[in-house]
């Protein structure tokens, strides 16, 4: 079944339709509406799922799809349109461009976490690019996933852009059939089970993937509000956010100050008792729940630790006195559970970090500007901010993605149309001048030949 709905999208796009300007406008335009209309269906969905409040749905998740659609719009014009570019003096005299075209048919697999946003985000950058498109959301957020579907099937034909419903089997299935491209967002080990099935049809694949995300609070950093950002960052969506801050490096000199401010900030934001609160959502299933609760005895408890088993809550839980080598610091965590480690000099906590893999994101709170440089310039990761959290994924202008184990490829805005698309150059020649250098014999020519590059 899966494999007459991508040979009927085929067959769509070699008509070409999604070639034009027009019909790419009026798909996004449709699609800006229909998160308008269904706003309310979409609350009660991510409530449903994981009674996330409606402040963060829109937030994070509705607000994010409608200011890359704006973004698209405006610039869609301009970035569909080939660039001319230099020619080299090997093909004088020519006229040189980029043309971008989509790449065909494209499979989008997604995760649970912003179960809306991770779907729809990637898909605008696909219709923007030209390309038909099968998404395949989460089973474990089924009632955002049914929401998606209603939604793009009644706005669009399946020729066009369907929703497949389910999890690893369906994926599976659709993974042994040959797209055009492939953009999945989840788990490393997901995310290598993927990148083999796109390797058996050469498809390009972009991934966009996890891993520990190291929060550094050096010295000079202003605790305050250092404190009030990453509470913010770490616990909006109850931690389940790939970008979130997953451990604390604090500078010792400000652990105790530190450590005093977040629990402060906890109590502000969630109360005394964060199950009681309606902005703190819940851990999305069973087997996640049991996971991180096995994480929360560990160390020294600095706030939180309750768990429910009947409905799978977690409190934003600090970790006090962790060290690299426990079981808290093996794997991402993605739940609301932060530990805190502390280092004495920037310098051992740069090597400490470069000692791991390449993460996702990297925050460093501090005010002295040489310190913010080091950081940026001596450690690689995919992105993140200097004295906040997660804003980076939110701006259109910034590319978002990771590198090494957290993923390959960059997306969001511009981005998001480059990386739905392939980049064709094309070299434009005439036919009344052909210089004959390059031409057979070459007896006498090498020395021309060089000065003529070095031009
Ligand atoms: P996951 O890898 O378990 O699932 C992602 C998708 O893969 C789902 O649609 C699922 O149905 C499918 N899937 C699951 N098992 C499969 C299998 N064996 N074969 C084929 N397909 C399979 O990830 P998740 O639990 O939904 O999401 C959490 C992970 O995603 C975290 O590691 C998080 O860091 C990462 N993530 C990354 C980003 C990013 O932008 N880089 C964003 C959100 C989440």
């Amino acid at each position: 079944m899966f494999a007459e709905v991508l040979a009927a999208q085929k067959l769509f796009f070699q008509s070409r339709s999604t070639l034009d300007l027009r019909f790419r406008l009026d798909q996004l335009k449709k699609l800006y509406k229909a998160l308008e209309i269904s706003e309310a269906a979409i609350f009660d969905a991510l409530r449903l799922d994981f009674k996330k409040s409606a402040f963060e749905s829109y937030g994070t998740e509705i607000a994010q799809v409608k200011g890359e659609i704006k973004y698209l719009l405006k610039n869609l014009p301009r970035l569909m349109k080939p660039v001319r570019v230099k020619s080299g003096v090997a093909s004088w005299p020519a006229k040189s461009y980029v043309y971008v075209e989509p790449y065909g048919v494209s499979l989008i697999i997604g995760p649970w976490n912003y179960p809306l946003m991770l779907v729809l985000m990637p898909l605008v950058g696909a219709m923007a690019a030209g390309n038909c498109v099968i998404l395949k959301p989460s089973e474990l957020a089924p009632h955002t996933a049914a929401v998606i579907n209603k939604i793009v099937s009644e706005l669009y034909d399946q020729s066009y852009i369907t929703v497949v419903e389910g999890g690893a089997e369906e994926t599976q299935s659709l993974l042994s059939l040959q797209f055009d491209h492939i953009f999945f967002t989840g788990s490393v080990k997901v995310g290598k089970i993927v990148y083999e099935a796109a390797a058996k049809n050469l498809t390009p694949c972009i991934l966009e993937l996890g891993g520990k995300s190291p929060c550094i609070v050096d010295e000079k950093a202003d605790i305050e509000i250092s404190a009030r950002r990453i509470v913010w960052g770490k616990f909006v969506n109850a931690g389940q956010t790939c970008v979130a801050p997953d451990y604390l490096l604090v500078h010792k000199s400000i652990k105790r100050q530190l450590l005093a401010c977040l629990n402060k900030y906890l109590v502000d934001f969630y109360g005394n008792d964060a199950q009681k609160s309606p902005d703190f959502p819940r851990i999305i299933n069973e087997k996640n729940y049991r996971r991180l609760k096995e994480l929360v005895h560990q160390g020294q408890l600095a706030a939180g630790g309750k768990c429910d088993d009947d409905t799978l809550f977690i409190a934003p839980t600090i970790l006090n006195n962790i060290s690299w080598d426990d079981p808290v610091m093996e794997d991402e965590i993605f739940g609301p559970i932060l530990p805190v480690l502390e280092f004495d000099e920037l310098d051992k906590a740069i090597v400490a970090i470069r000692n791991r893999p390449r993460p996702l994101a990297l925050y460093y709170f501090g005010s002295e500007k040489k310190k913010q440089q080091k950081v940026i310039s001596e450690l690689s990761y995919g992105g993140g901010c200097i004295n906040d959290t997660l804003l980076h994924f939110g701006s259109p202008n910034v590319p978002v993605g990771g590198v090494g184990q957290s993923g390959i490829g960059k997306y969001h805005g511009k981005d998001s149309f480059a990386v739905f698309s392939n980049r064709k150059g094309i070299v434009q020649k005439g036919t009344r001048i052909d210089v004959s250098l390059r031409y057979p014999p070459y007896e006498g020519k090498l020395n021309f030949l060089k000065w003529i590059l070095k031009l």
